[in-house]
């Protein structure tokens, strides 16, 4: 889901389909940020192992929505939702060349939101917030892709195109 304050809106009135689905897989920043920002609550699940978890954001009740959806089908943590919430719909894989430099595949899934901005125009939007992140904290981008891997967030979606991104060492 996206609205107002995000890198664009989302105003499709789809009914919030991306957050009535598969939930949002967690890295260990957006567990950190949104425990600040919330007063608790069994928002979170592991549906990993004991030894290996894989955090997700739980289900509200006996529904298929995500804990943080209101009754009017706004997110309710939209400022410091998860990154997988950020990107969607679009997803990429990132391979490290060398020091500076990456090999990027980006994904995508229909969502209404790709019919009315175009994929292109989201995957740009995306891929800035990308570069910054691999100029700040690339740790992080990282554990998006793994955390990926290991919900399964990667499977049935469709191939955009692969490019490299350059990191430029005077810009960090
Ligand atoms: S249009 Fe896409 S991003 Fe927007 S709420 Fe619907 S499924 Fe989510
Ligand atoms: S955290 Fe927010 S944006 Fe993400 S699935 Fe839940 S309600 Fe939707």
């Amino acid at each position: 889901m996206r609205k107002e304050s995000g890198i664009e809106i989302c105003r499709t009135n789809c009914g919030s389909k991306c957050c009535r689905s598969t939930p949002p897989g967690l890295t260990s920043e957006d567990i950190k940020i949104i425990k600040e920002k919330t007063v608790g609550g069994d928002w979170i699940l592991n549906i990993g192992t004991y030894k290996k978890p894989i955090f997700v954001v739980s289900k509200k009740g006996d529904t298929k929505d995500c804990y943080f959806l209101t009754e009017k089908g706004l997110c309710s943590i939209y400022n410091h939702r998860p990154l997988d919430c950020k990107f969607f719909p679009i997803f990429l894989k990132l391979k490290k060349k060398n020091e500076n430099e990456y090999s990027v595949r980006w994904l995508t899934w229909y969502c209404p939101l790709t019919e009315q901005l175009g994929t292109e125009e989201l995957r740009q939007q995306i891929k800035e917030i990308v570069v910054q992140m691999l100029k700040n904290s690339p740790q992080t981008i990282h554990e998006y892709q793994q955390v990926m891997y290991e919900t399964g967030g990667y499977k049935r979606k469709h191939f955009l195109l692969e490019e490299d991104i350059i990191i430029s060492k005077s810009d960090t």
